[in-house]
Formats: structure tokens, sequence, C-alpha cells
């Protein structure tokens, strides 16, 4: 197992117009799109362009979507990798794991390299009771040496996801690493209407289905909540014998969904 990849590689067909609301990330993230399409222009003017940047947000915002999303638009590869996933029980896997990710990155050209839940291997060091976790210290080692072993101008840039960047190792938010972060909030009610209708678009909806009602109605939930919701709907009137998602769909989806995040809150805590 130690020997397998632990990352996955495409080429995404994932564009902005897949991601509903969030304007001001989108017009933030277009510079590493401009970027990733032509790196000489930014290198020729002398213009430092970010090697990493930071999604912050809660869990199921789009922090995954939108790295696919800059390389679908830059038409560039993408290697995405859980943070947990260089973690394994022998010591020098994960640091190895990290030198065969970045490699890969070049041999690619122009990427977009993933890492999602980065806390788990980026987590301030040393702090850990009963000693440091050398396994976890040499993987992110190893992730800050080849973060500084190459130029922005390769057209290479790593994107981070994490929804605790206070517990991050300073080192990582260095000038030349992680030193750009963009938020990805929870999504307003307008926002939350549009991902809505994002992922209604290819479903039989019900004239009596208003989503301005269904956004007002699911305060507090993610882009996966909400895509979840719709499939839940979706399901429920299939099972109804319906011919179409109609509103009650929605309400008896949104209490399934709702349900079952408290019990899974109730498990966790
Ligand atoms: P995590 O941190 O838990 O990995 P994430 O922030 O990376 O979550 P994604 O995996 O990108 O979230 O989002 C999950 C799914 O939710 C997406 O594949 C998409 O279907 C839907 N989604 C999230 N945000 C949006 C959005 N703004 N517009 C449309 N769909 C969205």
């Amino acid at each position: 197992k130690s020997k397998a990849k632990a990352y996955t590689t495409d080429k995404p067909s994932t564009t902005f117009a897949d991601i509903a609301g969030y304007e001001g990330v989108k017009q933030e993230i277009t510079e590493v799109v401009d970027f990733l399409r032509m790196p000489e222009r930014f290198k020729e003017i002398g213009a430092r362009v970010p090697k990493g940047m930071l999604l912050v947000g809660p869990p199921g915002t789009g922090k995954t979507l939108f790295a696919r999303a800059v390389a679908g638009e830059a038409g560039v590869g993408f290697l995405s990798v859980t943070g947990s996933d260089f973690m394994e029980m022998f010591v020098g896997v994960g640091a190895s794991r990290v030198r065969d990710l970045f490699q890969q990155a070049r041999r690619m050209g122009r990427a977009i390299i993933f890492i999602d839940e980065i806390d788990s291997i980026g987590r301030k060091r040393g702090a850990g009771l009963g000693g440091g976790h050398d396994e976890r210290e040499q993987t992110l080692n190893q992730l800050l040496a080849e973060m500084d072993g190459f130029e922005a101008s390769e057209g290479i840039v790593i994107m981070a996801a994490t929804n605790r960047p206070d517990i991050l190792d300073p080192a990582l938010l260095r000038p030349g690493r992680f030193d750009r972060q963009i938020v990805v909030p929870l999504p307003e009610s307008d926002e939350r209407k549009a991902i809505l209708k994002v992922h209604s678009r290819d479903k039989r909806m019900g004239a009596d289905v208003d989503m301005e009602t269904m956004a007002k109605a699911t305060v507090g939930m993610a882009g996966a909540d909400l895509a979840n919701l719709v499939n839940e709907a979706a399901l429920v009137a299939v099972r109804r014998g319906s011919q179409e998602i109609e509103r009650i769909d929605f309400e008896n989806a949104r209490d399934r969904v709702v349900l079952g995040a408290q019990r899974e809150s109730v498990i966790m805590s």
C-alpha cells in the first residue's frame, strides 16, 4: 500500500459556470487562471504570482470545485491529494509521496496541485503532546522544501483547502508559500438560490417549486448540502411515484437532510 499513488490526476472540464455565486472569490482567483494561461507574460514583466493559495472555509462550500475550475478554465492538469493520504505508519513514506507529487506536476507542465485538508499535515510543528510526530513533520518539511524548490514561473500553482487556518504552521504561510488566503464562506440566501438552480438544471421540476422559498429555508447549508438536498428531493419524488419534483418533496428532503446532519453532529460530539 505504501507504494501506491496517493494522488489522482486529470484534466477537469469544470468551469466557473459550474459554480453559483461567490463572484468575489471568482474575481480573486481569475488572476491565477490568467497566470496559468500565460506564465511567460507574468515572468517578462517581473510580476510575482503566488505559488500557493489557501482556500479557507467550512466543509462543502466548494473549495475543491474552485480548484478544479481554475484548472478547467486554464486548461491545465489537476493533481489532487488529501492531507491525510500522505500519512502512513512508515516513516519517510509521506515525504517521498510529496516528492512524487511535485515530480508528476512538473511532468505535466502547467498544473494545479490541490491539497485538501492541509491541516492534517500542516499543523504547527512540535506542538503535539508527547513529542513531535516524526512522520508528519518530515512530510511537512518536504512540502516546504518542494514549494521553495520551484520557480513560480514554471506554471505550477498549489492550492490547499482548510477550515482551520489558525492551527497551520506559520512556515506554511510565509511569502513564497501559501501567502494568499481566500475565504469561501457559507453561501448567503441569494447564493443558495443560485446553487439550488444550478443543481436543478437537469432535473424535472414541478411548477410549485419556488427556489426563493427553499433558499430562505436552508440557512446554514453549504453548497454540498444543497446539491445533496436537490438529489434527495428527486429520490423522494420517485418513491412517491411522481413524474416531477414538487414542493412537498423538497420539504421532506430537507427534513431528512437536516435530521441526518443533526445525527452526525450527535455522533461527532
Ligand atoms: P470539503 O472541504 O468538505 O472537501 P469543499 O469545500 O471542497 O468541501 P466541494 O467538494 O467543492 O466542497 O463541494 C461539494 C459539492 O457541492 C460540489 O461538487 C458541488 O456539487 C456542490 N457545490 C458546492 N458549492 C457550490 C456552488 N457554489 N455552486 C454549485 N455547486 C456547489
